[in-house]
């Protein structure tokens, strides 16, 4: 059998192929100083290089976005802005000028001082401009001493490669030959990291969080990679690659049965309709929902606004946005949810906060306090797309009634302002998110206040158990059989239930076949899943019988063991189920 590692899902797809080690060259500059004489040589020689690194930017931004979109040309535009900043350009110009240091060596250690002024702050949070400054280094740098740019991958073999990296920068990613590249995995990186949004819309299988594999594997040692479960086997045996090859296979299949499936209805054997919804990332998600014949979008993350973004997202572009999505899902219900930054998004206009937690300290609805503008502009944006088809609204990270009362004042008085300015708009219904204990435990007090709720599991189980959702490493640890999180899915169904207010699961268990079964037999009627997920899990409804399942919840309730309650599942489910589930360590919905 072959090491296991076990990563964080950031694209789907499974690849079996030779590792190839990606050690692109240390950017190390030499201490070197310049006689007073050359210092308007080295100034100048410091702002041609800062030219050409942009030139060669906008360039890799046209090009991505003919070939992959406006939202993922963005991702380049915080670097455009770091060749710009004033503090990272004056602050090597002052280098040159008071201590007569050649233009690459003043360079660097400014760019030296900013990374390790942001690695002090959390990691998380940074990850992303971390990742953007050393593209900024690499390609001014380029010039400045023929160090090889950040786009140059150094001779792979002729054979295509699984490559392995620690981190992969937006660049590099954009710039990876398709047909010598098979997947990637890295060491670090989050699923919602640029270079992760990058592998998404590239289609190409990627594994990211993988702790310190790049030291692990050699070149050329076999590995598989699967994208789909977050995972990556080094010297897989026989019968392992078999069992990839099949799952492949399988998923293969099951995209080209997805015709037939995509038209059934999500209903249960003994006649009881489940809503099935669909998860967006981006408004170009939105064809495959409806291609999959999903009745909705449960949860539309807007998040993708503030790609690259260095000031609060505009109202226009956003109204635009979700104008989109709407065109193609209407007449069914699309569900919006409002800016969800902090913890691992902190996109370049929020103010710098320092945070030991970011998980546990700004994030969600708590970020609106702070910058009014941003969630009043997208409150517009919202009511005035709801003029054109039902549009819900959904706030994330909700503990309070406060701050739902809070939420509502800034609707009546967006709504005030569209109606005194003659600009059209519509009406829309206000959920919030159930992914706190807290919320989850005053279900019944919130449902007096709001309209639908959306549980989130991701959360939820981070925030019950204490396990952080983004930590691969972790992942044993982030359990969705955990009794307590049984319990507690119960109070969420019936606390909605008192006032017979809607409830969804939106997290990453509504796409989970145990995970599914387990939330319809608490209760559940709707879910929400990727695009992909939805033909397989109209399938499972379809198969399953509401009176059962029912009953299996209610034992499961009093298990005392989360193996007891997933063996009970994978029983009951039985040759319904796919066999990775079987696999004894395979980690369920690792949302990072
Ligand atoms: C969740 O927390 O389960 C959820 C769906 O939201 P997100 O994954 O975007 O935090
Ligand atoms: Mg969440």
């Amino acid at each position: 059998m072959g090491d296991k590692v076990q990563g964080i899902p950031a694209s789907p797809g499974i690849v079996v192929g030779p590792a190839f080690v990606a050690r692109w060259p240390r950017l190390d500059v030499h201490h070197a100083t310049v006689t007073p004489d050359q210092v308007d040589v080295e100034i100048a020689r410091f702002h041609d290089a800062r030219e050409q690194a942009k030139q060669r930017t906008l360039e890799l931004r046209d090009q991505v976005e003919s070939r992959l979109g406006d939202v993922q040309a963005k991702i380049f535009d915080p670097q455009l802005m770091m060749l710009d900043d004033p503090d990272l350009v004056e602050g090597t110009l002052t280098y040159i000028t008071d201590s007569y240091l050649t233009a690459e060596r003043a360079f660097s250690l400014r760019v030296l001082e900013f990374r390790s002024q942001w690695l002090d702050a959390t990691h998380a949070r940074v990850m992303d401009r971390v990742a953007d400054l050393n593209d900024v280094q690499a390609r001014v740098l380029a010039t400045l001493i023929d160090l090889p740019g950040p786009d140059i991958l150094h001779t792979p073999p002729d054979e295509p490669v699984i490559l392995v990296a620690k981190e992969l920068t937006p660049s590099r990613m954009v710039e990876l030959d398709r047909d010598r590249v098979l997947g990637v995995a890295t060491d670090a990186g989050t699923r919602t990291s640029h270079a992760s949004i990058l592998a998404r819309s590239l289609g190409i299988p990627c594994v990211v969080g993988l702790g310190d594999l790049s030291q692990r594997v050699d070149n050329g040692v076999e590995m598989i990679l699967d994208g789909e479960r977050g995972r990556v086997v080094i010297r897989p045996s026989e019968s392992e690659k078999h069992w990839f090859h099949d799952r492949d296979v399988q998923a293969r299949e099951m995209v080209r049965a997805l015709d037939a499936l995509a038209s059934l209805e999500p209903v249960t054997r003994d006649g009881t309709r489940i809503g099935l919804y669909a998860n967006l990332e981006l408004p170009a998600d939105a064809k495959g929902a409806v291609a999959v014949n999903a009745d909705g979008v449960g949860l539309f993350r807007t998040e993708f606004l503030v790609v690259g973004k260095t000031a609060v997202p505009d109202e226009q572009e956003q109204y635009e946005a979700f104008r989109r999505v709407l065109d193609i899902v209407a007449p069914r219900p699309v569900t919006i949810r409002t800016f969800d930054l902090g913890g691992d998004k902190f996109p370049l206009f929020l103010p710098p906060i320092a945070e030991e937690n970011p998980f546990l300290g700004w994030r969600g609805i708590r970020i609106y306090g702070m910058m009014p503008e941003l969630f009043h502009n997208q409150v517009r944006a919202i009511l005035r797309a709801a003029a054109h088809g039902p549009v819900r609204v959904l706030v994330p990270m909700v503990n309070t009634v406060d701050e739902v009362r809070a939420v509502r004042r800034v609707m009546e008085q967006a709504r005030h302002e569209l109606e005194r300015e003659g600009v059209e708009h519509g009406e829309c219904p206000l959920g919030v998110m159930l992914e706190t204990p807290a919320s989850v435990a005053i279900a019944e007090v919130l449902g007096q206040h709001v309209d639908f709720f959306s549980l989130g599991t991701n959360d939820l189980i981070q925030y019950m158990l204490a396990v952080d959702r983004g930590n691969a490493q972790l992942s044993p640890f982030f359990d969705l059989y955990h009794p307590a999180l049984l319990r507690y899915i119960r109070v969420a169904v019936e606390g909605a239930g008192q006032l017979g207010r809607p409830l969804c699961v939106c997290g990453e268990a509504a796409a989970d076949a145990l995970g599914a079964t387990l939330l319809i037999g608490l209760g559940v009627r709707s879910l929400s899943c990727a695009p992909s997920a939805i033909p397989a899990q109209k399938k499972l409804i379809r198969s399953l019988d509401i009176e059962y399942v029912e009953r299996l919840a209610g034992e499961l309730l009093t298990a005392q063991t989360s193996r007891e309650i997933r063996e009970h599942l994978i029983e009951a489910l039985g040759e319904r189920l796919d066999p990775a589930i079987l696999d004894a360590d395979a980690s369920l919905s690792h949302p990072g």
